[in-house]
């Protein structure tokens, strides 16, 4: 039981605070509330103070009852009784208030959740809380940082994946920038966000953790880029790097547009227009051939035969499909007896793009066949938190402090918030007697 044990303490559930009174002030809800410390001592010379005055603060809460909260804190000052102690008047102070604060702590406390596991956006949590967007982004700041920056964050990640994710887009003055996530696989947990796509971001990043927790990773999953595999394979040396599978496949039917683009331009001497049958199945051709309806399949035949005629698009199709359906293989030696196939058949083909693919598929061969070794660990999990990150960027409308960016990230898609969730209704006893 908190404070004087009344309803109204209850309700207002700050401790160390009692409640006064209750009105309303312009639709809002207005609570006078005190301490409970009713005594005071001299922090000069230990003499038991007297009141000597009391004066009213106001402060933003949570809001109750669905509307906006004020508490009017009806501080005390003391005065020291003890005219030789050089201390002579001061007013009492709470955690739960902070000195010249415009809110209360859980009001803060709040904010900094709402914006970090609930996703909004800063603006609107200040208008919500009735503070400015400076004021609300400190309260996320205080709070945000050290959930961010706790050592617990990083425990026990056996499996880490590794993924590009833009951070700024491209205007006039500056390239795309790009931002370097690092995520637990195992529970899709963002670990980290580094500035850059290099290895050399990523390096740096794994040499800061503790030799403990790096011998501990067992697997890495990485996009086919070539920085990220060499960085991995200094600082993670022991681990198993394994190319993800989402990538892979993706090479492939970036192919397949490459060889429509080129052929359409090649036979009719512009870029596909709504009419051109080739343009008319460029969606057709990106799907897996199990997806493919009865109809589809009769478009995607028709879009060929109309538009493909030395059949090139068709033979990067199907070297598509067949690099997807590698992952099906039930062993690491079947896979490599269909890989080997596959690279045969892309070597034996007329289509520039199919050669450049298989010499990119190769030269990651022994990547793309660890996928077997390890039960298939895949980097899909870090492309669904890449879809968080690029849903926390559309909330913040781009941004440009790099550090604000990655506290917003990691209080999003790398904390464990524990809140408090509301027990069942059902089952309850009665526990007001009057
Ligand atoms: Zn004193």
């Amino acid at each position: 039981m908190q404070g004087d044990g009344s309803a109204a303490t209850a309700m207002l559930g700050l401790d160390g605070f009692v409640l006064l009174a209750v009105s309303e002030y312009a639709g809002e809800v207005e609570q006078a509330i005190e301490t409970t410390q009713n005594e005071a001592f001299c922090r000069g010379c230990g003499v038991q103070a007297r009141l000597h005055d009391r004066r009213p603060t106001w402060v933003r809460d949570l809001p109750a009852g669905g509307r906006p909260v004020t508490l009017v804190w009806v501080k005390r000052v003391w005065r020291c009784r003890e005219h030789l102690c050089s201390v002579s008047t001061w007013t009492e102070t709470s955690p739960a208030i902070r000195a010249r604060a415009s809110w209360t702590e859980r009001a803060r406390a709040e904010a900094c959740r709402r914006v970090g596991q609930d996703g909004h956006c800063v603006a609107q949590v200040a208008a919500d809380f009735g503070v400015g967007w400076a004021t609300a982004m400190a309260a996320v700041r205080e709070y945000g940082t050290p959930l961010v920056d706790g050592p617990a964050r990083l425990v026990g990640v056996e499996a880490l994946g590794v993924d590009e994710t833009a951070f700024l887009a491209a205007n006039a003055t500056r390239n795309t920038q790009f931002v370097t996530g690092v995520v637990d696989v195992g529970t899709s947990r963002l670990l980290d966000v580094v500035p850059g796509r290099s290895g050399k971001a990523l390096t740096s990043w794994v040499n800061t953790q503790p030799e403990q927790w790096r011998q501990a990773v067992q697997v890495t999953a990485l996009d086919p880029f070539r920085g990220y595999a060499t960085a991995l394979s200094t600082s993670l040396p022991h681990a198993i790097r394994v190319l993800d599978a989402f990538h892979v496949t993706r090479l492939g039917f970036t192919a397949v547009d490459d060889v429509r683009r080129r052929v359409q331009q090649d036979t009719t001497g512009h870029r596909g227009r709504r009419d051109d049958p080739l343009y008319r199945i460029r969606r057709v051709l990106r799907r897996g051939a199990d997806h493919l309806s009865q109809p589809a399949w009769t478009r995607l035949l028709a879009g060929l035969d109309a538009g493909d005629q030395d059949g090139q698009i068709a033979a990067t199709w199907i070297a598509a499909q067949d690099l997807r359906l590698l992952y099906r293989a039930k062993s690491r030696a079947e896979a490599q007896r269909r890989l080997h196939h596959w690279l045969v058949h892309c070597a034996d083909s007329n289509v520039p793009e199919l050669h450049r693919l298989a010499r990119t598929i190769d030269s990651w061969r022994t990547e793309l066949l660890a996928y077997f070794d390890t039960g298939g660990v895949s980097n899909a999990r870090t492309e669904a938190v890449n879809l968080l990150i690029k849903k926390i960027k559309r909330i913040g409308h781009g941004f440009r402090n790099f550090d604000n960016y990655r506290l917003r990230l990691l209080l999003h898609c790398g904390v464990d918030w524990h809140t408090h969730r509301p027990t069942p209704l059902r089952g309850r006893l009665p526990r007001l007697a009057a």
